[in-house]
């Protein structure tokens, strides 16, 4: 039976916001405090979003346990990010991470803690004390399951503040009026299969990221992209889409995370000759560099022959020097996971490890507000009426090229709570929520039709398994030009089979086929975003590593094949015509100097 105009129901709200991660939660909270009406929305119980699978911390200079100051936090931020993230938000966030840090505490969250009963803090990836000389003691933890004690804070608070939780619900499409302003989304509850639309003053997307257009990924199955599909389907660009994060320790073969924090701890990586190779590549930092750097030296290693195991493609971590004890305190999942998934007792033996996708630099264009932003068409930006983002699914920018591990979990409290405090004024300034345009639902109608009425097609994993493959082939942590050109053709190729994917059971109740069938028409417009943005940047910056542009750290110009004077700006994609526009990096932070760009060496 088709979907039709008669058999949709509607919903009111002050707000709506689509995901109840650590994003979600964070904003939700705020809002329900101020006696709003929010509706989160959520395609999984809201404990079960991807936060709750982040292990190693979250970034903070309280000092606890090494000298400390934001300056620091903020010079780091900057560095990693390859100066393409922009320094105003960075100190925005840097800033007031301290602060969000006690805040959560005082919800409750079980951090570890020092014998002093201060927060226990372990060192991170690039996370250094003056500028460089040595790493620095950040990363605020709960053993190695901080996003698990981070997102069941933020869950408990919520029910206590009265947000009205919408769980199973997958949100479709924006609903755009004619101004262009965002007045609600259209929505299915899983449950029953019926479709709703749902008006509000604000809606705020934390769909978090989409790690799930790569084949091999530390990712979640429900990481499928969904608010940026939606954002690009509503004629919104993305930003920054080819840089993609993967992450060093990823279990060979299993995808699974092992955190940074083993390194943190003191675990090391070595290569088949035993040795401690990043010693190599980064003197000062060694195990420690950012993750850009680490996962490059290790396909180094494997390119150059000295990969362990029969096949010479994973390098292994090696943490039994650290002690069971240390083991069993700092990394309890770690240790479970070694166990789990690659059949290793960590405390006795390494485990083998590769570079696997993890987080995605890029996203729906915001301001620190949380605010959507977009050119203007005169150099400037306009904002989006109605509409924020935070979050994974967001780009503020403050990881640039590449993120610091623990910045995420930061990112998605300081920007939570900063939407949430945006969208409060806004809303109680705002008499009531805007018109739903008659056609509201009709787009969303006509992509659920058409599967409704597909009889054969394409099966929608098949379909899904072709677009991980081939970003998997063209995105890698090393690219190429030629690989990439190569890329963008092939993903264009895999587009054109989307509206011929079929779904065979049409039945209503806990349809998760026509769920994976809607998601695949979100990874796809993730995914062209990233090649086609990866193949038009002639550069090395960051993530994106591209062999034709390599040049040495001491060249003058181009370090490492940067080239600040073309291409230090933010790529912008839109879905029509795959378009690509470009905007100025904001190289002047809030109060503080610029940290002016310069090789980057750890
Ligand atoms: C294994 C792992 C370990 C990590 N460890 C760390 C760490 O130690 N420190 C750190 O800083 N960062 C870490 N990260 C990164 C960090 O955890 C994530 O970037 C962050 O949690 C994302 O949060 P979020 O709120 O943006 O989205 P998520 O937590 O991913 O939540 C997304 C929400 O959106 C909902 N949603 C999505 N689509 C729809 C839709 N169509 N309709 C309705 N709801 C929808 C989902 O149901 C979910 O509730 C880690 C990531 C991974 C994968």
């Amino acid at each position: 039976m088709s979907y039709t105009q008669a058999n949709i129901s509607k919903r009111k709200f002050d707000v709506i916001i689509v995901g109840a991660g650590g994003s979600g939660m964070r904003a939700s909270l705020q809002l329900s405090r101020a006696g709003l009406n929010v509706a989160v929305l959520s395609k999984v119980f809201p404990t079960r979003s991807h936060t709750v699978a982040a292990q190693g911390g979250i970034g903070a200079s309280l000092g606890n346990m090494s000298d400390d100051n934001w300056e620091w936090h903020f010079y780091d931020t900057v560095k990693g990010s390859d100066w393409l993230g922009d320094q105003d938000a960075i100190e925005f966030m840097c800033r007031q991470a301290p602060n969000a840090v006690y805040e959560l505490e005082h919800f409750g969250m079980p951090f570890d803690r020092n014998a002093d009963g201060t927060i226990y803090q372990r060192p991170f990836g690039g996370h250094t004390a003056n500028h460089g000389e040595k790493p620095v003691q950040r990363a605020c933890a709960a053993a190695d399951r901080t996003g698990h004690a981070l997102l069941h804070t933020l869950y408990q608070k919520n029910v206590e503040a009265r947000t009205q939780f919408f769980v199973e619900w997958m949100a479709l499409d924006l609903i755009r009026d004619a101004d262009g302003d965002v007045v609600g989304v259209t929505a299915l509850e899983l449950e029953t299969g019926e479709i709703y639309t749902l008006q509000a003053k604000a809606t705020l997307l934390a769909t978090g990221g989409a790690g799930r257009i790569f084949q091999a990924s530390t990712n979640a199955f429900i990481n499928t992209g969904d608010g940026l599909g939606m954002a690009a389907r509503a004629g919104l660009p993305l930003q920054d889409m080819e840089f993609w994060q993967f992450h060093p320790t990823g279990v060979a073969g299993a995808g699974v995370l092992l955190t940074e924090g083993c390194r943190g701890e003191g675990a090391i990586l070595i290569n088949s000759e035993g040795e401690r190779f990043m010693e190599r590549y980064a003197p000062t930092l060694k195990d420690l560099a950012p993750r850009d750097f680490v996962s490059r030296s290790m396909d180094q290693e494997i390119k150059e022959g000295r990969g362990c195991g029969p096949n010479k493609d994973y390098v292994l971590l090696k943490l039994d020097h650290l002690g069971a004890e240390t083991i069993h305190k700092r990394l309890p999942s770690v240790f479970e996971i070694g166990v789990n998934f690659a059949n290793v007792d960590i405390t006795k033996e390494p485990i083998p490890v590769v570079p696997t996708i993890h987080y995605q630099m890029g996203g729906i264009p915001t301001n620190i507000h949380g605010q959507v932003v977009t050119p203007d068409g005169s150099g400037g930006e306009k904002i989006v009426g109605g509409l924020y983002a935070v979050g994974e699914c967001s780009c503020v920018s403050v990881h640039g090229a590449n993120r610091l591990g623990t910045n995420s979990l930061l990112d998605l409290v300081v920007f939570g709570r900063s939407a949430g405090n945006h969208i409060t004024e806004y809303s109680k300034a705002t008499a009531a929520a805007k018109e739903l345009p008659a056609n509201a639902a009709d787009f969303s109608l006509s992509r659920l039709n058409r599967l409704e009425s597909s009889s054969s097609g394409e099966y929608a994993q098949d379909v899904a398994n072709d677009i991980r493959t081939t970003m998997q082939a063209h995105a890698g942590v090393f690219r190429t030009q030629a690989s990439m050109d190569e890329g963008v053709a092939k993903i264009k190729e895999v587009a054109e089979r989307v509206p011929s994917i079929a779904l065979k059971d049409k039945s209503k109740v806990w349809n998760t086929a026509r769920m994976e069938a809607l998601e695949v028409e979100n990874l796809i417009e993730v995914a062209k975003a990233t090649m086609i943005s990866a193949a038009a940047r002639h550069e090395c910056r960051g993530a994106h590593s591209v062999d034709d542009y390599d040049r040495p750290a001491d060249d003058a110009d181009f370090p490492l094949g940067r080239n600040d004077k073309e291409w230090m700006k933010h790529t912008l994609w839109y879905r029509e015509g795959n378009r690509l526009d470009y905007k100025p990096v904001r190289l002047k932070p809030l109060t503080v100097p610029t940290v002016p760009p310069k090789p980057r060496t750890f």
